[in-house]
């Protein structure tokens, strides 16, 4: 067994570094504010190779493997969630699924510009009436001629504003297979088709977080990804590959919680000596440390059995569930040992807690997941 970093993956993770430090750092607190990030951000992850992590070189990836692909996500969750989470979505859930699930000509039609930040991609599972229970969604594609058509309504959908392409998910008529769900992709100037941005999130407030309404959306029946009634597993692919890519945001969330806490307890005094001298600032700090080391080993243990083409869904439920518990509980301690200064949003802890307030929320609560991973042990659905 060897935990250490080869040459190129600690490489790897010094380019996620220092993109970091120049193009993200500087304008967190401000996008926050703004609810927006700045755009422009989304070329640059292209140009340095970040979207294409994992996709095949043929189709404009940036090849690697998905310890490289955890490595870069954590630095950039580290730096704000709220690009971690473009990034996660339109390489994590739509380009990945369009490697994995695709036909040939969709490749060649969505990969490039996907990889390369000219195109964003969005995920669109969720509605309002089902979220856990997304197996029942009811959005509808009707078969007419060679098209589909669809009505319904997506809801909180990350990248949603901003995408040229929705992955998105229905019920398509006459179906025979998994629940009759179907998955399509779908350029979102598709007459039919409206996005409203959701404002007043509670965090990941610079990422663009949307409804989607379709009214009689005319799609061609080659917009289908992977086979009729197949999308359902398509979708749950999809997730169990991105729960390891929130995992790894997550981790990095609690990372800098911990460097941002140990700085602090260092330079603020109190009682005539840094509070880093007291002996329950101390227990604030040791408990982000253990926190952020147990989700980066779960969340690395995913990437392995990925890249040893191992099974690896359960792996990513466990991980994605500590982790985004950690994350929780370590940017809370770390507001803790930042006292009021911690509340204030010059600070950096306060966004962080937000942040990671919804990681326990998205791609599977934190009671799903427990019920997947109840499920492998006893082999019974409690759903
Ligand atoms: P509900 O399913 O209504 O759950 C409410 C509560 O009931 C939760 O505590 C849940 O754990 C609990 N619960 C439900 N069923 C059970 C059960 N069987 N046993 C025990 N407890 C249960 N979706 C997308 O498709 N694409 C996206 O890009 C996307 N991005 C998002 C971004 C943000 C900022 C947010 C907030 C959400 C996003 N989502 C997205 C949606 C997200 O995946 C759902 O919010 C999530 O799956 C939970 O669904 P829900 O909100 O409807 O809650």
């Amino acid at each position: 067994m060897n935990l250490g970093l080869s040459e190129e993956q600690a490489a790897v993770r010094q380019l996620a570094r220092d993109f970091v430090e120049r193009e993200i750092a500087p304008h967190v607190v401000a996008w926050d504010r703004a609810e927006e990030v700045d755009r422009g951000i989304v070329k640059k992850l292209g140009d340095i190779g970040f979207l294409g992590l994992t996709i095949d070189e043929e189709y404009g990836g940036s090849g690697g493997d998905h310890l490289a692909y955890c490595l870069v996500t954590e630095e950039l969750g580290r730096g704000d969630s709220s690009v971690r989470g473009i990034v996660s979505v339109s390489l994590g859930l739509v380009a990945k699924t369009i490697a994995a699930w695709g036909g040939e000509e969709q490749k060649r039609r969505w990969l490039p510009g996907l990889t390369a930040g000219e195109y964003v991609g969005c995920f669109g599972l969720t509605e309002p009436g089902t979220g856990s229970d997304a197996g029942s969604l009811t959005t509808r594609a009707v078969r007419d001629g060679d098209d589909y058509v669809l009505n319904g309504t997506k809801m909180f959908i990350t990248n949603g504003t901003w995408a040229d392409v929705v992955l998105l998910f229905a019920r398509s008529t006459d179906a025979p297979g998994h629940k009759g769900v179907s998955a399509f992709l779908i350029p979102t100037d598709t007459p039919g088709l409206t996005r409203r941005t959701l404002h007043g999130k509670l965090g990941l407030r610079g990422q663009a977080t949307a409804e989607l309404v379709l009214q009689d959306v005319r799609v061609p029946a080659s917009a289908m990804v992977g086979a009729e009634g197949k999308g359902f597993n398509v979708a749950m692919s999809a997730l169990a590959k991105g729960r390891m890519s929130v995992a790894a945001g997550c981790v990095g969330i609690a990372q800098a919680a911990l460097d941002a806490a140990v700085a602090y307890a260092g330079e603020r005094e109190q009682f005539g000596t840094p509070i880093a001298h007291h002996q329950l600032v101390q227990e604030l700090l040791s408990d982000i440390a253990v926190d952020v080391d147990a989700a980066r080993l779960l969340t690395w243990r995913v990437a392995d059995l990925i890249d040893r083409g191992e099974p690896f869904a359960v792996e990513s439920s466990k991980a994605k569930l500590f982790a985004s518990e950690a994350a929780v509980r370590a940017a809370n301690n770390a507001l803790q040992v930042f006292g009021g200064y911690g509340y204030i949003d010059e600070y950096p802890v306060g966004k962080l807690l937000r942040d990671a307030r919804v990681m326990t929320l998205y791609e599977g609560t934190s009671q799903i997941q427990k019920l997947l991973i109840g499920r492998a042990l006893t082999g019974v659905s409690a759903f």
